[in-house]
């Protein structure tokens, strides 16, 4: 199983290696010491992960040589736009686009409060050109392990607030998550793992540490934290023990509607604490809900634009999903459509991000992880939390499955196949 392409070193400069890919050559940052050109090496969002041998890394390229120009013909046929049914200020307005001219507030505006099917479809279609013309068809798909449900904050949407007292409780040790990380790396293959949990300080800022130290011991992975407003001071040592990513999302970019979810909370601390993160080193996912009650498109156009503003390497936009045991139980979920615009728009704006589609909005509809990739998407997340703990972790009500993690990765890469996706993550 695998989820990146070895490449081999072929340039070095101080901490730059150029990898090169079956011709193709990328950019990393090295950590290793002692890397020379000619030694192969796994990359993830920009970083050398792991060093592999000649032997192994000749091995994988052998599968995937033929596979790898085979899905970029399917990726090509499948991103070809089709004769658009759209007016004539919406064609225009694609063409600015995809020549990556600036758009204006209006012009935002205008594609996310589009309603019409033929509008739509020509969207995501230039969308998922726009993706393939400026990353190919490589697709990141990373692991998450959700360690713990415990949360010290209330933020009114989500199910593992505090105030939720029907929700059993779990928290991993340490040595679980140790191994739940081993297994998806020595086992499944994964090259980037998020370890999330809610705002539990249980794990203090050693046990954080501790964790992500033997995690990097063991294996070749790109760790991203996403355990909420922990602190400057753990940022930091977490940066130090070796994780490089933080998720993080911004929720929502408008202040009242941050301050009315979020009781106690500031988005303008969360922002500097995103910021933050960014000025450690970290290479920040970030984004926000779609559908909250009480967001506007403005707000949404507002939400990308800052995603763009904030650096992230990966954007985070997922639906709303009203839980039951939380105060906006009664509210009106968000549309698939909702998301698919501004996954779109993203793409539009940010021809180079990794723009994920998420867990939730598969659950708005078995198809909408296709969906989300034709319309400018291009990474995924599979959930590796262990059985029991996985259930528990309801964030928003889902369906409830009784998959392996087996089962997951095959259908994950069933469909990235079938859109001729490579599942890799080839660096910047
Ligand atoms: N404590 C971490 C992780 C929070 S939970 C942090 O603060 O970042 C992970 C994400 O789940 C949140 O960022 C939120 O955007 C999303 N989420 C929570 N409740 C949700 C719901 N009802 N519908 C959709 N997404 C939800």
């Amino acid at each position: 199983m695998c989820y990146a392409i070895p490449g081999r070193v072929v340039e070095l400069n101080d901490r730059v290696a150029v990898v090169d890919y079956f011709g193709e050559h990328r950019k990393v940052v090295n950590e290793f010491d002692n890397l020379a050109v000619g030694d192969y090496v796994y990359a993830q969002g920009g970083f050398v992960v792991q060093r592999v041998s000649r032997e192994a890394a000749e091995e994988t390229l052998e599968t995937w040589r033929e596979a790898f120009f085979e899905l970029q013909k399917v990726d090509e046929k499948l991103s070809n736009v089709n004769p658009p049914t759209a007016g004539k200020d919406f064609l225009e307005l694609m063409d600015k686009a995809s020549l990556g001219r600036p758009l204006s507030s209006d012009e935002i505006l205008r594609l996310l409060g589009s309603e019409d099917d033929g509008e739509l479809k020509l969207l995501y279609t230039t969308a998922n050109l726009m993706r393939k013309r400026n990353l190919k068809n490589s697709c990141c798909v990373h692991g998450i392990i959700e360690f713990s449900n415990h949360c010290r904050r209330d933020c009114a949407y989500c199910g593992i607030r505090q105030g939720n007292g029907s929700l059993p409780r779990y928290r991993m040790t340490v040595d679980e998550i140790v191994d739940a990380a081993g297994e998806a790396v020595n086992v499944h293959g994964f090259k980037a793992l998020v370890l999330q949990s809610g705002e539990d300080s249980w794990y203090s800022i050693e046990r954080l540490t501790e964790t992500i130290r033997r995690i990097k011991e063991e294996c070749g992975v790109l760790i991203f934290m996403s355990v909420g407003e922990r602190g400057r001071e753990c940022y930091r040592r977490m940066y130090e023990a070796g994780a490089r990513g933080v998720l993080l999302r911004f929720e929502t970019s408008n202040r009242e509607l941050y301050g009315r979810f979020h009781p106690g909370g500031k988005l303008s601390d969360r922002l500097k604490l995103i910021r933050h993160a960014a000025d450690l080193g970290y290479l920040v996912a970030t984004g926000s809900l779609i559908g909250l009650p009480g967001q506007t498109t403005e707000d949404l156009m507002n939400d990308i634009l800052l995603t763009k503003e904030l650096g992230a390497e990966m954007h985070s936009f997922g639906p709303f999903i009203p839980n039951p045991d939380t105060p906006l139980a009664g509210a009106v979920p968000s549309e698939v459509d909702s998301v698919l615009k501004v996954l779109a728009v993203s793409r539009l704006l940010s021809p180079d991000a990794k723009i994920l589609v998420t867990t939730a909005l598969e659950t708005l509809d078995p198809d909408a992880a296709r969906m989300g990739l034709l319309a400018g998407a291009n990474s995924l997340m599979i959930k590796l939390t262990p059985g029991e703990y996985g259930k528990n972790y309801a964030l928003y009500p889902g369906i409830q499955s009784n998959k392996t993690t087996e089962d997951r990765i095959t259908e994950t890469l069933e469909l990235l196949y079938s859109l001729g996706r490579a599942p890799t993550d080839l660096g910047i």
